[in-house]
């Protein structure tokens, strides 16, 4: 059963006109143990629509908890991890919403060079196992890894997936959560709210009607501290942030980045934050995840509509690089 609690239920201000139509209420819940991280649901709406907004709220987190089950790697039984615990040969049956993440999936490894490869969990095994250890993997365990992590070895058909060698395995921890957010926005928009916001983890989408009435407000983190980077000011569309200041292996006192360069097999360094300003969540994870294997020469790669902001440290000294138009979704009010 889902619970809604709803824990605020304030910003009432006026806009123009006639006081009673006017007004809205903001409804926030913050739903818990959803794929492994926070999550803030908000619904925007008039007084006299709360129960709709209630829905709405419901909607959104339903949906968010469906994807999971179904695509985590981290629950055994998901689609995804009898995939990956499946032999060589085996067929193994996929839902239509797996199929479509995977399918974006492989349409991205197309995109962007083969930098975002969601057939890299051979690798992203084999590093999570040296934290463990605390021992490096050998050039030969990279090298047997990055072989096991291939698009070549799977094979994608409507309705089923089979692998062509044992080791392949896949891990949608750079997608999923890009495409659930899409798929709870569309929930709350269905429902007939005027505006919302689904964050899950610090990405997050936007749509209508903003609790202050002006814009939606995001805070980036600074990768350094616990401080804020960035104040963004967006009308609608999604901001994903990847970096390795929250997870990542840690190897003999140093922190490995748990994004994987699949060009090498080893882990990113440099890119410590990426903030990617995209219509879709899709795009935003996905471009998020990329740039930071990519650097900043990905940036010329950008779609048009997708704005990025790079933060790259080298040793101790850091540097900010922005796509074209990121700037213009900085908030000029709060400081
Ligand atoms: P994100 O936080 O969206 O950048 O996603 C990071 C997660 O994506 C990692 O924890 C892995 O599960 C997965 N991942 C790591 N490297 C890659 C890559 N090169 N392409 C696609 N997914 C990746
Ligand atoms: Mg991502």
């Amino acid at each position: 059963m889902i619970i809604i609690s709803i824990i605020v239920a304030v910003a009432f201000w006026q806009t123009r006109g006639d006081r009673d139509s006017l007004r809205h209420i903001t409804l926030t819940t913050e739903p818990e143990g959803i794929m492994g991280t926070s999550c803030q649901l908000v619904v925007v709406t008039r007084p006299v629509d709360e129960e709709l907004a209630v829905e709405a709220l419901t909607a959104a987190e339903r949906v968010l908890r469906g994807i999971e089950l179904e695509v985590s790697s981290w629950l055994e039984g998901s689609q995804i991890s009898l995939f990956n615990e499946a032999s060589a040969g085996e067929d193994v049956a996929l839902s239509d919403l797996s199929h479509t993440i995977l399918s974006h999936a492989r349409e991205a490894w197309r995109e962007t060079g083969g930098a975002f490869d969601v057939t890299i969990r051979p690798l992203i095994l084999l590093w999570r196992g040296s934290a463990d250890s605390q021992i490096l993997p050998t050039t030969g365990e990279v090298t047997r890894a990055r072989e096991a992590s291939s698009w070549d070895l799977i094979d994608l058909r409507t309705g089923w997936i089979s692998k062509r060698a044992d080791g392949a395995q896949v891990d949608l921890g750079g997608i999923a959560k890009g495409y659930a957010i899409d798929r709870a926005v569309e929930a709350m928009q269905a429902a007939g709210v005027e505006g919302g916001l689904v964050d899950v983890g610090g990405d997050l989408r936007v749509f209508g009607q903003p609790p202050d009435g002006r814009s939606w407000h995001v805070q980036i983190r600074d990768p350094a501290g616990s401080g804020v980077l960035s104040d963004l000011s967006i009308a609608s569309g999604s901001v994903c942030t990847s970096g390795d200041y929250t997870r990542f292996n840690e190897i003999s006192g140093v922190r490995y980045s748990h994004i994987i360069d699949p060009r090498t097999g080893q882990p990113v360094v440099d890119a410590v934050s990426v903030t990617v300003v995209a219509t879709s969540a899709l795009d935003a994870d996905i471009w998020a995840t990329t740039l930071s294997v990519l650097g900043p020469d990905g940036i010329g790669s950008l779609p048009g509509s997708v704005e990025a902001m790079m933060i790259m440290q080298t040793g101790t000294s850091r540097e900010r690089v922005t796509s074209s138009s990121f700037d213009t979704y900085l908030d000029r009010i709060t400081p």
